[in-house]
């Protein structure tokens, strides 16, 4: 239920902190809860906008949500910049804060995944609809609601919020970002700021905030297992000549120990979660089969965040319909590792490839060739404006938010920790575990959103007391 206290007054045996300029705080839940109408009419509208970024849809609707994410950026105060870099457009806009008051940047992404099999959708992909507390459509959630949350913060505080704000709306998210290092490199100066809320990621559950702190990194890599010149019957040789398949069988099991945890030696890994995952819901959620084991050691969120993980994502061999009775001479397969937040992805690589080499069975050769890769990445924990997230998220959900990571990489969070290192990163976001994000039905919890929205006005008003750092 909203708080609908008047705003704090002189007579409050204990007057709020006052922030720069010395005027009272104003009462932000009632201002929100009366924003909510208009913030969730204008999520409908922009997620109307079929605004996929893949290259086989048409563009002109990406460029359309720009346009709409543009106008609701000025209706809510900001000067407003649609920019491209040679990819879909992006949308910069800056509102002033008091001179003196630290910078803001409020990322969101535009552009939504595509919508895949219309027949899966209980509702219609591009009309957004209300069914109990969940609003229904591609983009509802994933980040559209991460736009209108910028943009409700922004009307809480009148268009006037008391730190300079800069938000930035990428186009291309889901379509891997390949333009944003080129968009950051252009736009440096309108973007440098003193903290960077990153509003793409989920709560723990409804009820309970989260701050998303670690993101692993990726290594994928071919490996490539050469036995013979050439391939020989398998009655004339085998038994005394090993193949390649099997030779490759033998080395991938060496990749896991009997529980199923990575058996790389020297990789980084941590157990350090404060909350864990319920296994049964887990299993529902992955589809694992009944009697198939969950494997790894330690929490299941530990599994999934600060240990890495390693799959055989591809292989390539005789297939079964075209097999003949033959004594493969080589085979290739293709492994993906996550890798733990802080691991180098350099120094995992060359651990991957040392054991690979190895642990070749029979003296068969083996090569691996690297393939691309990323580093995770693990935000402050600490400091004021990690402090000033924390206490806002208390104040608007009433429970104090638990630390999260991420078990997939986002590689735009690292290019923003590296175009601005000396910004504090919040990653927050508008997900709960119900979202279904890239998926079909997906949907935002409309009552949570409201409390997403009100942390960050409260986030604003926060920051506007802390002083930049430097
Ligand atoms: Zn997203």
């Amino acid at each position: 239920m909203t708080d609908r206290r008047a705003p704090a007054d002189a007579h409050d045996a204990t007057p709020p902190a006052q922030p720069v300029g010395g005027e009272p705080r104003p009462d932000l839940a009632a201002i929100v809860a009366d924003l909510m109408p208009s913030v969730l009419a204008d999520l409908v509208s922009l997620a109307r906008i079929p605004s996929v970024s893949l290259p086989a849809f048409d563009p002109g609707h990406v460029r359309a949500s720009a346009d709409r994410t543009a106008e609701l950026l000025a209706a809510a105060g900001a000067r407003v910049e649609v920019v491209t870099a040679g990819g879909h457009p992006a949308v910069i806009g800056r509102v002033e804060g008091p001179p003196g008051a630290p910078t803001v940047l409020l990322y969101a992404h535009h552009d939504v995944q595509p919508p895949g099999d219309d027949a899966d959708w209980d509702t219609p992909v591009w009309e957004p609809t209300r069914v109990g507390d969940r609003l229904y459509g591609r983009g509802t959630a994933d980040d559209k609601a991460g736009i209108l949350a910028h943009v409700a913060a922004l009307r809480a505080h009148g268009g006037r919020p008391p730190v300079n704000v800069v938000v930035f709306v990428e186009g291309e998210e889901e379509a891997g970002s390949a333009s944003l290092p080129a968009l950051l490199a252009e736009h440096r100066d309108a973007l440098a700021c003193d903290a960077l809320v990153i509003a793409d990621s989920a709560n723990w559950a409804i009820g309970t905030p989260a701050l998303t702190t670690t993101l692993r990194g990726n290594v994928r890599a071919v490996v490539t297992v050469r036995a013979l010149s050439h391939g020989v019957h398998s009655g004339m040789f085998g038994g005394v000549v090993p193949d390649a398949v099997t030779a490759m069988c033998r080395l991938l099991a060496t990749l896991h120990d009997d529980a199923g945890s990575v058996a790389v030696a020297g990789l980084e890994s941590s157990d350090e979660t404060t909350v864990d995952h319920d296994e049964a819901q887990l299993r529902a959620d992955a589809g694992a089969l009944p009697g198939v084991d969950l494997i790894g050691r330690g929490s299941t969120t530990s599994r999934l965040w600060t240990q890495p993980a390693l799959t055989v994502i591809g292989i390539d061999a005789p297939s079964v319909d075209e097999a003949a009775n033959l004594l493969s001479p080589a085979c290739r397969a293709k492994l993906s590792m996550r890798i733990a937040p802080g691991q180098d992805p350099d120094e995992a690589m060359r651990l991957l490839a040392a054991h690979l080499s190895a642990h070749a069975p029979w003296g068969v050769h083996v090569e691996v060739e690297p393939e691309d890769s990323g580093a995770g990445f693990v935000t402050a924990t600490d400091g004021p404006y990690v402090e000033a997230a924390r206490a806002a998220f208390a104040q608007a959900w009433g429970t104090d938010p638990v630390d999260v990571g991420i078990g997939g990489s986002i590689p735009f969070i690292s290019e923003f920790a590296e175009a601005f290192p000396g910004a504090a990163i919040l990653v927050t976001g508008v997900e709960d575990p119900d979202t279904r994000a890239h998926g079909a039905n997906e949907s935002l919890h409309v009552p949570e959103f409201e409390k997403v929205c009100l942390a960050e006005a409260l986030l604003l008003q926060r920051l506007g007391e802390t002083r930049p750092r430097g």
